[in-house]
């Protein structure tokens, strides 16, 4: 109900309200039937009926022509496939989504959970699908291939074959890939199930209110003003972890194993081949990138010790990296973070804040802080429909604000795909953080600008910095880790104390040897499910290379305020295509094989750090 008021300066107020508020809960029923309902169970059955019929069609295709299958393939029959296979694989991620969207909405709703589980059962026969595409696109010989290259029907969609094609000689031999499909199930998945069972298991004993009660790591945080609290938290998670260090040991050297012996039987060049494809990148942009890191971490060092004189310390441990500064942020309502945001985009890309203002109106996005939601954010994508929905808590803190902004960078980035064709309209990990990154860092840099008040300016600008520690140096630590890792287990097993050393020694070099001898995390790789992940071996680089490559775009914004929207669009289309270099060389003359490229995304967190170490003198002096 809008009560308009006339006359004071109150009454303004009022209008402006009324006008301005954006719906906080989602909608999302014109994206599918609710799942539990029977029209449901028959979307699903309709998915399923369409994945076997595409199988089917490649499969007779696949042996009506058998040997000369490479020179009798039709470009008009090519393009239907195509266009069947985007059409049931949409149908299908968009099932997924809006399950997953049902199901974070009401955590212990029975329904929705039991067709999470009905969806994701779905996914064997894609996979499936996936294989019979890549046998066939496999088998297309050069000659042909030149045809379909150069043929109308597939001009829009010839960068997804062409990466599938490169991709499909990547993976084992015909005979070997179905049995090795289904031995993962109880081997390598298997053993990332294990794990999930035995961290799961966990429990870390701390004190509260002068009784010891016990947590799940998840509810552990070295976030507290106290230092005491913190160390304690510390040593007590590594207490737990280690009680587990055996089996995880087991369970790592086996998904490793598992790997390498895949790499071996497919002829794949080196345990990174597949990581690399994955992300669309080459061995040449990532040691780039690593090299120029590692020339600027004498500048994460400058500022870890400001902010150790801050915090009053006489040494740094792990438990301290994120331990927050005395000033708090004021508090940020849900409204004035939409119009903080919608604010930010329009001076930097004017599409972007038109893209944000419809999905804050329309219903794109559940903020609501209650009871029975899922932790944590995300942005899921409805290719066939066109949309994508947000899901996070706005707790009315500046955190709220970043997420929404980040969240909205990823839904912008689907958006400007929505009209590709749907094989074209995915893209890997290292080009999906970089989208979300830079719409978070715009609205950063803006609120910096903005803050009058040193302290608060000096936590706005400590926030951002401890983003680049984790890229930097913490990630950076999982990477050094999980290469000596693939290394040293290609010659045998490792134990337990081992994996503790081979990790203190990659943090010590990824943190250039900043903390006190006592304050390393020997068991960071028992606690950390990423070194677990069966299907994406190398879950590290790829957030680091977003982020930085997200720096470079804000430099980029920042210094052609005009040229930067068309170029930005541009890019993001790219980041469907073939590869994440090329789409960064197409769009920015970007060259992501250089050192030099890096070193300029560097340039943003290099002022960042300088303002905070002169800020930080002021306050202390
Ligand atoms: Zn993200």
């Amino acid at each position: 109900m809008k009560r308009l008021f006339v006359g004071s300066a109150e009454s303004l107020l009022s209008l402006k309200d009324c006008f301005m508020n954006y719906p906080i809960n989602w909608q999302l029923d014109e994206l599918g039937p609710q799942p539990g309902e029977v029209a449901f169970e028959q979307w699903l059955q309709m998915i399923q009926a369409n994945l076997e019929q595409f199988e089917k069609n490649i499969t007779s295709r696949l042996n009506g022509v058998s040997s000369k299958l490479g020179s009798s393939i039709d470009p008009y029959e090519l393009a239907k496939l195509i266009e069947q296979y985007g059409s049931v694989s949409g149908d299908w991620s968009q099932a997924v989504s809006l399950v997953g969207c049902y199901a974070s909405d009401q955590s212990d709703n029975e329904q929705y959970r039991k067709a999470e589980g009905a969806v994701a059962a779905v996914y064997p026969m894609l996979t499936r699908a996936d294989h019979a595409l890549d046998r066939l696109l496999k088998g297309i010989e050069d000659q042909p291939w030149d045809a379909i290259k150069n043929s109308p029907e597939l001009q829009n969609v010839f960068p997804f074959l062409e990466r599938r094609r490169q991709e499909a000689t990547l993976r084992l031999p015909d005979h070997l890939a179905d049995f090795a499909g289904e031995l993962n199930v109880d081997g390598l998945q298997g053993w990332s199930r294990l794990y999930d069972e035995l961290s799961g298991s966990v429990r870390i004993t701390v004190m509260e209110r002068g009784e010891l009660v016990e947590k799940s790591p998840g509810q552990i945080a070295f976030d507290s003003p106290d230092r005491t609290d913190r160390e304690n938290k510390f040593f007590s998670s590594q207490r737990a972890w280690e009680s587990i260090s055996e089996p995880c040991a087991a369970t790592l050297n086996h998904i490793v194993g598992s790997r390498l012996t895949l790499d071996r039987y497919a002829n794949r060049e080196s345990y990174l081949t597949i990581p690399h494809s994955q992300n669309r990148v080459t061995s040449r942009s990532i040691d780039a990138m690593w090299e120029a890191i590692s020339g600027c971490k004498s500048e994460l060092v400058k500022y870890l010790r400001a902010k150790q004189q801050l915090l009053n310390l006489d040494s740094i441990s792990w438990y301290d990296l994120d331990a927050p500064l005395a000033s708090h942020s004021p508090a940020v309502d849900y409204q004035t973070a939409c119009e903080t945001i919608l604010d930010t985009f329009a001076a930097f890309h004017p599409p972007l804040k038109e893209f944000a203002e419809h999905a804050l109106s329309s219903g794109w996005i559940e903020a609501e802080d209650r009871p029975g939601k899922r932790q944590g954010g995300f942005c899921t994508d409805f290719p066939p429909s066109k949309q994508t929905r947000i899901f996070m808590t706005h707790r009315g803190t500046e955190d709220g604000l970043s997420t929404l902004a980040h969240e909205l960078g990823h839904a912008y980035h689907a958006w400007v795909l929505r009209n590709e064709p749907l094989v074209m309209q995915s893209y890997p990990m290292t080009l999906a953080e970089t989208a979300s990154t830079f719409a978070e860092t715009v609205v950063a840099e803006e609120r910096i600008s903005k803050c009058a008040d040193k302290q608060n300016r000096l936590a706005a600008l400590d926030r951002q910095l401890q983003d680049s520690v984790s890229f930097l140096m913490n990630i950076h630590c999982r990477y050094i880790f999980d290469n000596q890792v693939h290394t040293r287990r290609a010659k045998g097993e490792l134990s337990a104390r081992e994996l503790n050393e081979i990790m203190v020694d990659a943090q010590k070099q990824a943190y250039a040897g900043l903390l006190d001898d006592s304050g390393w995390n020997p068991t960071f790789w028992i606690s950390k499910l990423h070194f677990y992940m069966s299907d994406e071996p190398f879950y590290n680089f790829p957030y680091t290379f977003g982020y930085l490559l997200s720096q470079r775009l804000y430099l980029e914004a920042r210094n052609d305020p005009s040229g930067f929207p068309a170029s930005y669009d541009q890019f993001l289309i790219a980041t469907a295509g073939v590869s994440a270099i090329s789409a960064a060389k197409e769009s920015f003359g970007f060259d992501l094989e250089s050192v030099s490229f890096w070193n300029e995304a560097l340039q943003p967190i290099r002022e960042r750090v300088e303002s905070f170490v002169t800020i930080s003198a002021e306050v202390n002096s």
